[in-house]
């Protein structure tokens, strides 16, 4: 038995690996590593030659796992121990801090009354400790001939020292590198809440093997293997709970807040946590295909696919600062050389021009916004396919719910069995359940699952077996020909309803959907199916309402029971019997009607009506591949009550994106006048500049921690959890 449950606080250990080169030599050593007892965690960077090494001291120790190294033929070195890499340890932060501390201390002499001489000499050992990060910046843009932000501060820099201003060319440095350290700490946090998702799960995994309990590393999982979960750890793979019980908490994956129930035969995630029982799970899916690792995929491709700020952001910047750069030539040398003006008061003018437009506030401002919103959103188990898709769904006036699977459960039940000819009930639904076992619709799964339980389904030979879209199906058996469908199927292919109107018409007032089985002209019998309405969704479009928002139904199910869930879920509006074309023309419709419309739909047989929409909302039932792939958007725990938090927080995120960009824009108008009219000195604009820049970063960063509790005026109401769901017994 392997023991995981360590009391011991982990240690870590960087190592340099020396004599490392090829991807073989990757794995060897991680072989070698992940052999030892006591080893939780192995990052190898084989590009640094760095392999950070988490273990349990009381089972190894640095010397042991030195020694397995050396064993591969490779040797290593501490990197730095223990401690990953903390941001102080940085050169570029020690750089600044070293010209901070040199140009504080050069101040204090200055202000007791050292000479300039020795201030000057301190000042300038400052700009040279600072200089080094951005020139080097600096020189690589001069190379490629581009003016930017890091050439237009050198130049800034340089022409202060030349002109005699020491200590401004310190500060000048100081300010400006603390801004650069400050702008990529913003957006290292922003990246690092999407990929703190993938440490969600566990590096290694406990898997039964020939009867052994062997510790592995979860990526050399494979299908098909047994992974034994215990209380209180994460799940490492995406499988089916093979033996035991327990609640799992699936925030990560689903965003739900309250642990689910797993019985034996259920579907468990990786990175979502296994809370009281103890579990065994059948691995369905490799490490790198996991639902969580979906997630990330897709929020980190979604960076791709920009909103109009942000091409308005990099085109902005695309001319402003060539722009700043010819300005600021312009007012040093015209001036002076045309008008006779004095050199030295046109030369600085043009190094404040130089030093106000090093701002990268802007241009990273909104791309850190957009980031650090679909992160809040992945962590509340919904999934942005674009960042473009904030700005649509800020803007959506309409939404259009598919009814089947989104405004219901989807797990329909058949409630009555009627019986219009000489066969018993028995032989209709073996002969029906026949049927549809071979079509994937949820009302076919009703009726099979209905056929198995009163023990009527034999399986019979289904031949021609046909689907027909928003209809139903048609199949031949015993020498038959049978339709399985709607009304309009059975009429559309001559099957007499006469008769049977009234028994047909009561059933469907009461919200039900009727199959009907007809062959050769006549109706066989018929099969009433109840779904429940989810619990919940008549509060997430009352919601929705609120804030303004119009929500239509579609289905392809008949009037009157369409008419009734609608009723009971409080939409707008509804259109009933719709083929997927129809849905398909409808969204259309919808658009030109409101402008921009989302569609909401599970992706079964609903995949078109969300790809003509503006944004398609997918229903993700934590697992189906289906709808993640249709989805530009995904909710992954079929919650419609995240809605209005994915409307609220775009919402949240385009106002902040655009309070950013204005106040950018006014920051560097008001900065160029003031620059050129000559009220704005190098300090005083270089720190305007620089404070803006973090300030708007920093304000696109409070995205991360937004929630909808925080803005929210309409109070969230909790008594959602009972309602529905009567009548839907035996
Ligand atoms: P929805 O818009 O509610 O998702 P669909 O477009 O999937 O509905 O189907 C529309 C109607 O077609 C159903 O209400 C049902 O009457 C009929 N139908 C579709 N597929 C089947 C099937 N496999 N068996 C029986 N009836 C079906
Ligand atoms: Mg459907």
């Amino acid at each position: 038995m392997v023991d995981k449950g360590g009391k011991e606080p982990l240690e870590t250990i960087s190592l340099l690996i020396e004599g490392a080169g090829s991807g073989r030599d990757a794995d060897l050593l991680k072989a070698k590593i992940w052999s030892l007892e006591g080893v939780k965690e192995l990052n190898l960077d084989m590009e640094s030659r760095q392999a950070d090494v988490t273990f349990d001291p009381s089972r190894t120790s640095e010397k042991e796992i030195i020694r397995s190294i050396s064993e591969t033929g490779m040797t290593c070195s501490m990197a730095k121990v223990k401690e990953r890499s903390t941001w102080w340890k940085e050169k570029q932060q020690l750089a600044l801090y070293g010209c901070g501390i040199i140009t504080f201390f050069s101040f204090i002499l200055m202000f007791l009354g050292v000479g300039p001489s020795i201030t000057n000499a301190l000042f300038g050992i400052a700009v040279l400790v600072g200089v080094y990060y951005p020139a080097r910046k600096a020189i690589i843009a001069l190379i490629n001939l581009t003016p930017t932000i890091h050439l237009l501060m050198l130049i800034g820099a340089s022409g202060a020292i030349l002109l005699g201003m020491w200590y401004e060319a310190a500060i000048l440095i100081f300010v400006y590198s603390l801004g650069d350290v400050l702008e990529s700490y913003a957006v290292d946090k922003a990246r690092g809440a999407i990929r703190s998702l993938t440490e969600l799960v566990p590096k290694k995994a406990l898997v039964r093997k020939d009867g052994h309990e062997v510790i592995m590393p979860t990526e050399d999982i494979d299908v098909g293997d047994m992974v034994i979960v215990r209380p209180g750890e994460r799940i490492p793979v995406d499988g089916k709970v093979f033996q035991g019980m327990s609640f799992v908490d699936q925030a990560a994956v689903t965003g739900e807040s309250i642990p689910v129930q797993k019985n034996v035969g259920d579907e468990v995630f990786a990175g979502t946590i296994n809370q009281n029982g103890s579990m065994e799970v059948r691995v369905d899916r490799t490490a790198s295909e996991t639902m969580l690792s979906k997630i990330i995929c897709s929020v980190e491709e979604a960076q791709s696919k920009r909103t109009s700020y942000q091409r308005f952001s990099d085109d902005f910047a695309r001319w402003y600062t060539p722009a700043m750069f010819a300005l600021g030539v312009a007012v040093a040398t015209i001036p002076p050389l045309f008008f006779g003006a004095d050199w030295h008061t046109f030369i600085l003018r043009g190094l404040v021009v130089f030093v106000v437009s090093c701002s990268c506030g802007l241009a990273l401002s909104v791309p850190v916004a957009v980031v650090a919103a679909m992160a809040n959103a992945a962590q509340n188990g919904t999934v942005y396919k674009g960042g473009a898709y904030l700005e649509v769904v800020d803007e959506v006036k309409a939404i259009a719910f598919d009814k089947t699977g989104t405004l219901t459960i989807g797990r329909p039940e058949v409630s009555d069995i009627l019986v219009y000819s000489d066969i018993t009930e028995e032989e209709l639904m073996d002969l029906v359940g026949s049927i549809e076992s071979r079509s994937s619709h949820p009302l076919a799964a009703a009726i099979v699952r209905k056929a198995k339980e009163i023990n009527a389904f034999s399986g019979k030979e289904v031949k021609d077996f046909q689907e027909i879209s928003g209809m139903g199906v048609s199949a031949s058996a015993d020498g038959k020909q049978y339709l399985v469908g709607n009304a309009r199927l059975q009429q559309d292919k001559g099957v007499l309803l006469n008769e049977y109107r009234e028994s047909i018409e009561g059933l469907e007032s009461k919200g039900k959907t009727v199959v009907l089985v007809g062959s050769e002209g006549h109706l066989l019998g018929l099969i009433a199916i109840t779904d429940t309405v989810r619990p919940g969704a008549k509060d997430a479009l009352q919601r929705l309402k609120d804030m303004g928002i119009v929500t239509v139904m579609l289905t392809g199910d008949n009037e009157r029971s369409a008419k009734m869930i609608a009723q009971q879920v409080g939409a707008d509006r509804y259109y009933s019997q719709l083929l997927p074309l129809e849905k398909v023309e409808l969204i259309k419709e919808l658009r030109a009607e409101f402008g921009t419309v989302a569609m909401v739909g599970d992706g079964i047989n609903d995949a078109p009506a969300m790809a003509v929409s503006d944004v398609g909302i997918a229903m993700g039932a934590a697992g189906t591949d289906i709808a993640i792939e249709t989805g530009d958007i995904v909710l992954m725990s079929d919650d419609l009550s995240k809605l209005d938090y994915l409307i609220r927080l775009s919402t949240k995120a385009i106002t902040i994106i655009r309070q950013n960009i204005w106040i950018s824009l006014i920051n560097i108008s008001f900065m160029v006048v003031a620059a050129l009219l000559g009220y704005l000195g190098l300090v005083t604009g270089l720190l305007l500049n620089e404070a803006s820049a973090v300030f708007v970063i920093f304000n696109a960063l409070r995205l991360l921690k937004w929630s909808k509790t925080t803005d929210a005026s309409v109070a969230v109401s909790s008594d959602r959890e009972p309602s529905a769901s009567g009548g839907a017994a035996n």
